[in-house]
């Protein structure tokens, strides 16, 4: 089978791999329909996640069709149609029976980090029955690989995390694919003000069509001023981190209002200031957050009723044998505007 493999950092290539096999009782054997990019992916690429080897075959966002499962896969028969979660949950080590599945200590973000991923013609998902979904009736599958990652991670880190309330006040730091999925799940909870800060003129007018109330562009460094000034000085009760640089986390601790919440989601390589010295009387919260993907049922639901439209994340598509073009067009995102990109075999 074909595979986009990770040769080092800096390096990747599209591989000739054998197909894989049911290795444990609970595995199931996918073939990937459709597949997707992720800002992760790129991190894998300049080396930043040191626990993923080269080697490794990248990807863990996808949909297919279960080709082979293992003796005590109870919930999945050959020919279903499957959502591929990005966290691979047990679900009876300590951390799945609290529900945190980024925490598994069989499983967790170990798709196309450690173990081979969903950018091939086929991949292994370990404890099949809690990480693979069945596909919804009504439901595009081309929609549904925005539920493998992006959606539940936007809602649980961002918004959940961060409380956004009916009436409360949001600021988005960053208008990429995460930052706008965070934009469409915080409407979920009607707040008041949801402002989005990117330095990309044409990501925040995608924000404002997906919702935003208003567009800060921070390129003059002024955007702790202007989100002030349009709070009335207050700041905003939901802060969230939609990056990963020190500048956008220490916006957040700019612009947090007196009892206000920063929920980061950014992948963070350095670090970053905390500033204590302004903050200790503030009553805030600061949270992190690898998604669970406890929330992945609720939205998968949300999307069969249609009260949830998030397929115009997707801006692109290639066929799986052109997924180097397609890397080179995600990786240039402020030239091709690309936000998800869909991959289909
Ligand atoms: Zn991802
Ligand atoms: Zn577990």
């Amino acid at each position: 089978m074909k595979a986009l493999v990770y040769l080092g950092p800096g390096r990747h290539a599209l591989e000739d791999r054998p197909v894989p096999v049911i290795t444990a009782a609970d595995d199931a054997i996918v073939r990937i329909l459709h597949t997707t990019l992720c800002g992760t992916d790129l991190h894998i690429l300049k080396g930043d996640v040191p626990g993923c080897s080269p080697g490794r075959i990248l990807g863990h966002e996808g949909v297919g069709r279960v080709e082979a499962i293992g003796a005590s896969v109870g919930l999945f028969s050959v020919g279903d149609h499957v959502l591929i979660s990005c966290v691979s949950a047990c679900g009876h080590c300590a951390a799945c029976r609290l529900q945190m599945y980024s925490h598994c200590t069989s499983g967790g973000w170990i798709l196309g980090n450690r173990i081979d991923g969903t950018q091939a013609e086929y991949v292994r998902i370990p404890h099949a029955d809690l990480s693979l979904y069945a596909v919804p009736k009504g439901v595009s599958e081309e929609t549904l690989v925005l539920l493998s990652d992006i959606l539940p991670t936007a809602l649980e880190c961002g918004v959940l995390n961060g409380r956004v309330q009916p009436g409360s006040t949001v600021a988005i730091i960053g208008a990429g694919p995460v930052g706008l999925a965070a934009l469409l799940t915080a409407q979920l909870f009607s707040p008041l003000d949801i402002i989005v800060v990117d330095l990309d003129d044409g990501r925040l007018a995608r924000a404002r069509e997906f919702g935003a109330t208003s567009t800060v562009n921070s390129a003059d460094g002024m955007a702790a001023g202007t989100i002030l000034k349009r709070t009335g000085g207050r700041g905003v009760d939901t802060a969230i981190e939609a990056v990963g640089l020190p500048a956008t986390f220490e916006l957040c601790e700019q612009i947090v209002a007196a009892g206000g919440f920063i929920a980061n989601i950014g992948v963070h390589g350095v670090k970053v200031d905390l500033h204590l010295e302004k903050l200790w009387d503030r009553n805030i919260t600061m949270t992190t957050r690898l998604v669970d993907t406890s929330s992945t049922t609720m939205l998968l639901n949300m999307l069969g009723a249609q009260k949830l439209q998030p397929e115009s994340l997707i801006t692109h598509r290639f066929r799986f044998d052109d997924i180097l073009a397609a890397y080179e067009a995600f990786a240039h995102a402020a030239q091709s505007h690309a936000l998800k990109i869909l991959v289909s075999t």
